[in-house]
């Protein structure tokens, strides 16, 4: 067999800026090159304000940078159309939000399932999905619960079931611990380690020094710049 070429990496970000237009402009990101790797575990830090939330959405390509180009997997996101990269993020980028996100009146397994539309028409086959996604996070006892009925973690683990039936390249977590007790942010975050183990890339905001620690890779950002950059494989 030949050698394997070296696949681009997951996210490629070249001068990438952004602007809150305003009566007084926010230069909430400033130029900035990052390029993460797939299957790499990556912290982002940094006090409120900071740019974090705007980092974030410009890789979940929830928004669109000011300036620069983003690179996602190889293909140039910055120039592709609305429903282009619509499609590219519902399948392939999977989100996890502090406050989780569900529907009250949806089962777990119906809240997972509806993270498919885009994908599949076939609802037996979004329900199989979710089934297994749940499984996957260890709420197969918990199948038909509603979100009201479950704790914290529960609810977490659900959005992450969620964030990964698609199968995504890559998962963007902002702050998934913030409303979590210290040892319920222990497990949720044991989990995201097993994702990565698995081979899956995991970028993380946190406020968190413990949720930090976990990952492979830590950024620190302030006031709209990637301040520092530590490999904690190195620094061990
Ligand atoms: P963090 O996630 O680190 O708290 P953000 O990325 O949310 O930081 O914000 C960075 C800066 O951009 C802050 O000064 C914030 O007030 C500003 N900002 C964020 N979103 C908007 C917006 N939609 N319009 C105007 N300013 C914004």
């Amino acid at each position: 067999m030949s050698e394997p070429t070296t696949a681009p990496p997951v996210i490629r970000l070249r001068g990438v800026a952004r602007t809150y237009p305003g009566a007084v402009a926010v230069h909430a990101l400033h130029p900035t090159d990052l390029d993460i790797e797939r299957g790499d575990f990556v912290a982002v830090v940094g006090p409120s304000g900071s740019g974090k939330s705007t980092l974030l959405n410009l890789i979940g390509m929830l928004d669109r940078p000011s300036a620069g180009r983003y690179e996602f997997s190889g293909t140039d996101v910055s120039a592709i159309r609305e429903s282009e990269r619509t499609a590219l993020r519902g399948r392939r980028v999977g989100f996890v939000f502090q406050s989780f996100h569900l529907l009250a009146h949806r089962t777990a397994t119906e809240n997972v399932a509806l993270a498919q539309l885009y994908v599949t028409t076939d609802r037996g086959a979004r329900n199989d999905h979710a089934v297994r996604a749940l499984r996957t996070v260890g709420l197969d006892h918990r199948l038909d619960a509603l979100p009201p009925t479950m704790s914290g973690g529960e609810r977490q683990r659900v959005a992450i079931a969620r964030a990964l039936v698609n199968r995504p390249e890559l998962i963007l977590c902002d702050e998934p611990t913030g409303n979590l007790d210290s040892a319920t942010s222990a497990h949720v975050m044991n989990l995201l380690e097993e994702l990565h183990a698995a081979g899956l890339t995991v970028v993380v905001i946190t406020h968190d020094p413990a949720v930090a620690e976990r990952a492979r890779r830590v950024l620190t950002i302030r006031d709209g710049r990637i301040l520092t950059d530590t490999d904690r494989r190195e620094a061990a």
